[in-house]
């Protein structure tokens, strides 16, 4: 049987994510062509996590697929949301430029039935120009007999090889996936040695949100010793700090602290910088600027920190621009309700950056939310508060079988993470998992950061105990 195209699946706990970079490749091309076809093909279903985050919009841009023991993020440059107005053609190049300027490599697609588009062409010389690893897939050859007759018209464009694939069909994607993960980088070695204990923090947020003023304000305070480390990606620059004997990384701030070394153009696709860093954090600091409000990209990349299971805590900045209007403060707050929906544990924080208010509460806050962060916890403890939650309220009966709890322990901490033992994973009801959740956020103190349940098959409490 053919290997799937899935990201691997299973009813397991993810591994403990490691905090680097992962690779990004990039699907670029013009609409209708295939892209989010090929993109869903690769990316598989959405994976059975089963935490407090249930029905959080995945977001279906961004993914993370493994293959061949390789990680890479999987971007459709399709979906990105630009600021151009100037039509289709303005928009491919743009998101063809932004996939060159991050992406490690890119998967350039055109439709085969289509044949070459003027736009393709101007595509095509971009990335040429790039110097990039491309592959240049020629989508929707649903037969091996199409190929013969539908691939050589694109030999017009003098690239090679060619690839025919058929994102609706799954064919000749195994192939590309082989060659894509040999090309990928292996993730650099961390520069330098981090301090134990060191939060990892990435600031995102959209231009002009106010990020600069933020760090430059911060890093201004007293008693802080700051220093830059090279980050573990091309360009990129962390701070590290030191606040009354704590430690704290501020990741990718390179763009951030000095204005202008990030060109416009990349800067306007923060978003994939956001990824990255999102990727190397354990905090998440998503700014927003008040009297903007918040926008689609805010909400995606809440929902993607929120994926991997990252701590969150909103900034609301330039709240002296909206601090006497009442009307500005309630819109600005359903949005953000709305956008941290999923994620009711973040702390919203007020700020200026400006004026300096709220930022004397903001160390503090960042405090809690580590420690809470990477809190661990005895088994015994856990078991007493599952017994506890299970006598107050036992699982219903499923098909007229009794679901029981045989026990509970702690796989991982950032976030905490627990798993259940129990006889029938698959008939635990969502609303209960949710139950649990909170009675085990309520009992361990656990409420501004995510806490992930898993649930797990065993047949008798006394069987081989795995620690
Ligand atoms: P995007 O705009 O580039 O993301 O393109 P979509 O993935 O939305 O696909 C556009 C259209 O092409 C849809 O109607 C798809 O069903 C169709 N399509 C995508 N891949 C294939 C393929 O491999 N074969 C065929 N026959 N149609 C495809
Ligand atoms: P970045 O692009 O996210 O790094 O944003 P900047 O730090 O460069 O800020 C963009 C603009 O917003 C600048 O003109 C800042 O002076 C202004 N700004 C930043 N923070 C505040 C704030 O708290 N209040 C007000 N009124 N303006 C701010």
């Amino acid at each position: 049987m053919a290997k799937s195209h899935k990201a691997e699946q299973s009813a397991d706990p993810p591994e403990v994510q490691k905090r680097s970079a992962l690779p990004l490749v990039a699907l670029v091309g013009r609409p209708n062509v295939g892209k989010s076809s090929l993109f869903n093909r690769l990316a598989g279903t959405t994976k059975a996590i089963v935490d407090d985050t249930p029905g959080v919009t995945r977001d279906r841009h961004y993914e993370q697929i493994t293959w061949n023991d390789r990680t890479f993020i999987l971007v459709d440059t399709g979906g990105l949301e630009t600021d151009s107005t100037s039509g289709i053609n303005r928009l491919i190049q743009e998101q063809t430029r932004l996939a060159v300027a991050e992406a490690e490599v890119v998967l350039f697609l055109l439709d085969g039935r289509e044949g070459i588009l003027p736009d393709d062409r101007e595509v095509v010389e971009i990335l040429r120009r790039s110097g990039k690893k491309v592959y240049y897939l020629i989508n929707k050859i649903d037969a091996p007999d199409q190929a013969a007759r539908l691939v050589p018209p694109f030999y017009e464009l003098g690239v090679e090889p060619l690839w025919p694939i058929s994102s609706a069909h799954g064919r000749g994607l195994d192939e590309i996936l082989d060659r894509v993960v040999e090309e990928l980088p292996i993730a650099d070695e961390p520069a330098a040695e981090l301090p134990a204990d060191t939060v990892g923090i990435a600031f995102v947020g959209r231009p002009n949100v106010g990020k600069s003023s933020l760090i430059n304000r911060l890093l201004g305070e007293e008693r802080m010793v700051v220093s830059d480390l090279p980050g573990t990606t091309r360009d990129s620059v962390d701070t590290m700090l030191q606040r009354g004997g704590k430690n704290y990384l501020l990741i990718d701030t390179a763009g951030i602290r000095r204005k202008g070394k990030v060109s416009e153009q990349v800067e306007k696709f923060s978003v994939i910088r956001a990824l990255r860093s999102l990727e190397r954090c354990d905090l998440a600091m998503v700014i927003i600027d008040a009297e903007e409000g918040v926008t689609e990209q805010d909400t995606k990349v809440i929902g993607y920190g929120l994926e991997r299971g990252r701590a969150c805590l909103v900034l609301l900045n330039k709240w002296d621009l909206i601090q006497n209007d009442r009307k500005k403060q309630q819109r600005l707050l359903s949005e953000v309700d709305r956008a941290v929906h999923f994620a009711g544990y973040a702390p919203v924080h007020k700020v200026s950056a400006l004026t300096g208010h709220g930022l004397g509460k903001l160390f503090p806050l960042i405090d809690t939310v580590a420690r809470q962060y990477r809190s661990k916890f005895t088994t015994a403890a856990l078991n007493r508060i599952l017994e506890e939650a299970v006598g107050d309220h036992p699982p219903s009966l499923h098909k007229g079988r009794r679901i029981k709890l045989y026990y509970v322990t702690q796989i991982s901490s950032s976030p905490p993470t627990l798993i259940i033992f129990t006889n029938d994973p698959k008939a635990i009801h969502f609303s209960y998992s949710r139950f649990l959740v909170n009675r085990f956020r309520q009992a361990l103190g656990v409420d501004q950061v995510p806490l992930r349940i898993f649930f797990r098959q065993r047949q008798r409490r006394g069987d081989s105990h795995q620690a």
